[in-house]
């Protein structure tokens, strides 16, 4: 029954449990305690208003800022520090203009990084533009650059802060189809800052709408596309039917 889904690779992504999250800025409290649990390979689309914490809650699971109480599980083991297999990409895409593509994308990199990085950019549609300078692309382009520069770490949680807020429409749509590939391709666990609400129930499984530093509404979103047979959503579901 499962005939139209095409067999995918496994599920690599970790599962996420936050435990009473907490994190405030002097008298500032900005997240005020937030229970949640990620599936292993979930996409998630976290929506809310400005200044309601997305990006403080995308740096904590990051790894690149700490809880004021309470912790972050990954795959069952308390998060502390940054990880080489969570990625963190914004909107900005922080390339450094003195380095061509390619280095960018190997950054940090030691070893025989090159075919590798080769390879994460032609996944990404920019094997041609390898050599070329980060100020020679389109805003998309860059976009594509920064997540290859995340792929290329074989990431198992991939953090999106609002990605793709700068771009044109017809742009957006193709880093959506191209974000939404890749998902389906490696199997990670995605958390995906919008403000774009119809973008967050296009891509996401679930929708979590974060309210005055608490989980306001976390809503499933119905099958709408070819899912994984080892997704853990599909093997609920198909057990109900
Ligand atoms: P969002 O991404 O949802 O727009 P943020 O997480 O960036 O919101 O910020 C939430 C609130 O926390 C804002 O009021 C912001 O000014 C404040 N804030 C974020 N980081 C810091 C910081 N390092 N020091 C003080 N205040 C901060
Ligand atoms: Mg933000």
């Amino acid at each position: 029954m499962n005939a139209a889904v095409e067999p995918k690779p496994a599920v690599t992504g970790h599962p996420i449990r936050l435990q009473g999250l907490k994190r405030h800025f002097g008298e500032l409290q900005v997240l005020k305690g937030i229970d949640l649990e990620i599936q292993a390979g979930e996409f998630v689309a976290l929506v809310g208003r400005s200044g309601c914490g997305k990006s403080t809650l995308l740096r904590l699971l990051a790894g690149l800022d700490a809880p004021s109480d309470g912790e972050i599980l990954l795959n069952s083991q308390p998060l502390t520090t940054l990880r080489e297999d969570v990625r963190l990409m914004f909107q900005d895409d922080r390339l450094l203009p003195w380095k061509s593509v390619i280095e960018n994308v190997g950054l940090g990199l030691k070893g025989d990084w090159k075919p590798r990085a080769q390879q994460v950019l032609a996944e990404v549609g920019l094997a041609e533009k390898a050599d070329a300078w980060p100020a020679q692309l389109s805003g998309g382009q860059r976009q594509r650059v920064a997540l290859a520069r995340a792929l290329i770490h074989q990431p198992r949680l991939l953090l999106l802060d609002e990605p793709l807020g700068a771009l044109d429409a017809l742009t957006r749509l193709e880093m959506q189809q191209l974000i939404e590939r890749l998902w389906q391709r490696h199997g990670f666990t995605v958390v995906l800052v919008t403000h774009d609400v119809a973008e967050a129930v296009q891509l996401g499984d679930r929708v979590i709408v974060l309210e005055e530093g608490q989980v306001g509404l976390d809503q499933a979103i119905p099958l709408k596309r070819p899912r994984e047979p080892s997704s853990p959503a599909v093997a609920t579901l198909s057990g109900q039917v």
